[in-house]
């Protein structure tokens, strides 16, 4: 068995080791020799979203039997030239449907109640200091209009001279105010209220802050993992519009044939559907901007899916409010651009990262290759 993958999870490792001889493709290192020496003991692959089978690897290897691949999505798996050569597929569906669709969930909410941000607020011991907020910011304020402050009470001074008396009688001449202004920043500064950019990005947050209950969701691929996101939002009173190919008869959500339709429609959009030639870049400019400045685009499809570059642009420009994203074009590569922005959550893919379902994943690309070669029915055959 050749794992094409980086070892996506232990016990499978370890099971798949239990039984089969076990070639772990990511971490040897001349590639090439390995493949010219060991192509024919090699029967069958296992690989994830990361990695499959594509067909470069199918053509150098004579007696591959079958693909059991440690993913529902198929991307990385070239179907075509599995079924010319009639090497099997088997994938993980159904296992992981729930976690995924959790996730999707737990995305919109911590992209709308920014909850991220909250945490690593609470972390970085920003609430505690919050409490001088106020007094910091007049602290501020004061440092950095120090001149103007001067300038203004020097001419209060001159054209108003009740003011200037009114200062006389408490009997603090004006040059005496200045000082006793300056000493109070240098001791507010001193006694440890730091100054920081994290008081301006709080006011944001808590302007920000949206709530979830009864947004409008849309959906782009109503399967496994589309209805179950759906039916989680529809228990937050959300209506739920959705684009796929066909419209579904047997659901009473409001299909839309256009995906910039869909996201004309929606407050929060969910890529949900396989990634296939025809739905890479499903979200473009123009799916963004349909979408627009208070929408929000979660993704928990595959990074393709989203014409990278031009998401980044609109949530930098403002053109998209918000977004929250478990996978990324070039994964573990993500653009830095989105680091600094706090309407963004990024997750390093982790869909159906849980351990109760990575097992159950694991179990059934096991099952998959012991059927094949005890001549069993697959468990869940593709091809
Ligand atoms: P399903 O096969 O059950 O659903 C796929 C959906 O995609 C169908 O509703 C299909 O509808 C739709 N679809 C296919 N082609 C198009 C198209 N051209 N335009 C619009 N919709 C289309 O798969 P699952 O729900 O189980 O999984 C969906 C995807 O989720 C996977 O392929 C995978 O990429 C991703 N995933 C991500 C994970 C993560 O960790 N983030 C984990 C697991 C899965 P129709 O055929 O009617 O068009």
């Amino acid at each position: 068995v050749l794992m094409t993958c980086p070892p996506p999870d232990p016990y499978l490792v370890e099971q798949l080791e239990k039984r089969f001889t076990l070639y772990k493709f990511h971490s040897i290192p001349d590639k090439a020799h390995f493949l010219n020496s060991n192509k024919a003991s090699i029967r069958a692959v296992v690989g994830n979203a990361s990695a499959g089978a594509d067909a470069q690897l199918i053509h150098q290897l004579p007696n591959l039997e079958i693909v059991s691949s440690f993913s529902v999505g198929l991307d990385k798996i070239d179907l075509a030239k599995c079924k010319e050569r009639g090497i099997r597929v088997t994938n993980t569906p159904d296992v992981l449907t729930d976690d995924v669709a959790d996730l999707a969930i737990g995305l919109m909410l911590a992209v709308l109640r920014r909850l991220c941000q909250s945490d690593r607020y609470v972390r970085s011991g920003q609430w505690k200091k919050g409490d001088f907020k106020l007094t910091t910011k007049v602290c501020v304020f004061f440092l950095l209009n120090i001149d103007e402050v001067i300038t203004t009470l020097g001419y209060i001074s001159q054209v108003n001279p009740d003011c200037s008396a009114s200062l006389g009688t408490l009997g603090m001449p004006i040059g005496t105010v200045f000082i006793l202004i300056q000493i109070l920043v240098l001791v507010f500064v001193s006694v440890g209220i730091v100054v920081d950019s994290s008081f301006t990005i709080i006011q944001d947050w808590e302007i920000g802050c949206l709530g979830f209950t009864g947004k409008s969701v849309g959906i782009i691929g109503l399967g496994r993992i589309g209805l179950a996101i759906a039916k989680r939002a529809e228990a937050f009173r959300c209506p739920i519009s959705y684009h796929t190919r066909t419209e579904k008869s047997d659901v009473k959500y409001k299909y839309y044939p256009s995906v910039v339709e869909l996201a004309a429609n929606c407050q929060i959009l969910v890529v949900a559907c396989a990634l296939t030639e025809e739905t890479r870049h499903i979200i473009n400019r123009e799916v963004i901007n349909a979408l627009g400045p208070k929408g929000v685009l979660i993704n928990v499809g595959r990074g393709p899916h989203v014409d990278e570059p031009e998401l980044v642009s609109a949530l930098v420009e403002g053109r998209l409010g918000g977004a929250g994203l478990d996978v990324f074009q070039d994964e573990p590569n993500v653009p830095e651009e989105l680091f600094g922005l706090e309407n963004v959550v990024l997750l390093p893919h982790v869909g159906s990262g849980t351990m109760e379902t990575r097992k159950e994943m694991a179990d059934l690309v096991i099952g998959n290759l012991e059927a094949h070669f005890l001549n069993r029915p697959l468990l869940t055959p593709v091809l």
